[in-house]
């Protein structure tokens, strides 16, 4: 039997992993069944249980249960840990891991793909929610500087930022002049774009770790009216991290190169 694994949601009937691990499976030559599993708001826990029961070896978790994940697992990697939510879930003979591979999924797209250079870039992140908690530690790490975590709730922008050291503050009240602007809030699901004042965005890269295939988000969209210097969706964070996630899994790293436009083209 084919080792299975898939990605736990509500909802995941739109979720694109199946289609990229799918292409993983084939440019490694790994005999893999990647799936979709639907659990109840509240029912995270025993969906899970029950996936592992029958054998399943791993399980990318997406909105809303990383942190259900984080309380739910045996032991945490370092970046779960640090991030306090978990992407990744994956089963050995020991125990139920929880992993996050968000934060390096970001940072590769942002520097292997397009070639935005982190070290001492003025960055700011806009959202204090289970994506900002991800990346945070990553960011610090790939050298970001001046680093500041801006919220619609000002004090869930402060718990975070007193977390990993770093400045907050509130959307309406941010400063310009930031190398890079990442969007990690939900508002593209509302489809807002506009999240702060234009000075904010104008002479920056803009990254928005929402995705659609065409890559026109809200904030993309929003950002180059505004005259930023560069955009780009989280379509390659979503393929990044996803490659880490196999790599835990299957000890085989994937060549990304040319999923995200195949995914575009509609392949
Ligand atoms: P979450 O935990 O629910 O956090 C939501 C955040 O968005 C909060 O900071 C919230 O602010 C803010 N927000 C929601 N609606 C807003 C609005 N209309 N205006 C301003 N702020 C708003 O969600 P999450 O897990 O962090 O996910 C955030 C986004 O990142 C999602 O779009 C998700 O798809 C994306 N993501 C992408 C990848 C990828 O691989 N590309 C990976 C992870 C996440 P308040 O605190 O004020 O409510």
């Amino acid at each position: 039997m084919m080792d299975r694994y898939a990605v736990i949601g509500n909802p995941v009937d739109h979720s694109l992993s199946p289609r990229i691990h799918a292409a993983f499976a084939t440019r490694t030559g790994e005999d893999i069944e990647y799936g979709r599993l639907e659990a109840p708001a509240d029912g995270f826990a025993g969906a899970a249980r029950r996936f592992f029961a029958e054998g399943g070896k791993g399980l990318n978790v997406t909105l809303p249960f990383k942190l259900d994940a984080w309380r739910w697992v045996e032991s945490h990697d370092d970046a779960a840990a640090s991030a306090g939510a978990v992407n990744t879930i994956v089963v050995d003979s020991k125990a139920i891991r929880g992993c996050n591979t968000d934060g390096i999924g970001l940072v590769r797209d942002l520097l292997d793909n397009l070639g935005w250079g982190l070290d001492g870039a003025r960055t700011l992140v806009l959202g204090a929610g289970g994506a900002a908690q991800g990346v945070i530690e990553p960011l610090k790490l790939a050298g970001a500087t001046d680093l500041t975590i801006a919220n619609r709730t000002l004090r869930r922008a402060q718990a975070l930022a007193a977390r990993f050291g770093v400045a907050s503050a509130g959307l309406d009240e941010v400063g310009c002049g930031w190398d890079v602007v990442l969007n990690a809030t939900a508002a593209g699901l509302a489809g807002v774009g506009g999240l702060v004042a234009t000075d904010v965005v104008s002479v920056s890269r803009c990254y928005d770790m929402f995705y659609s295939l065409d890559g026109a988000t809200p904030f993309c969209r929003w950002a180059a009216e505004q005259g930023a210097g560069a955009v780009s969706d989280g379509l390659g964070m979503l393929i990044e991290q996803a490659a880490e996630a196999f790599y835990l899994w299957r000890r085989v790293r994937p060549d990304t190169g040319g999923i995200a436009e195949a995914l575009r083209a509609g392949a």
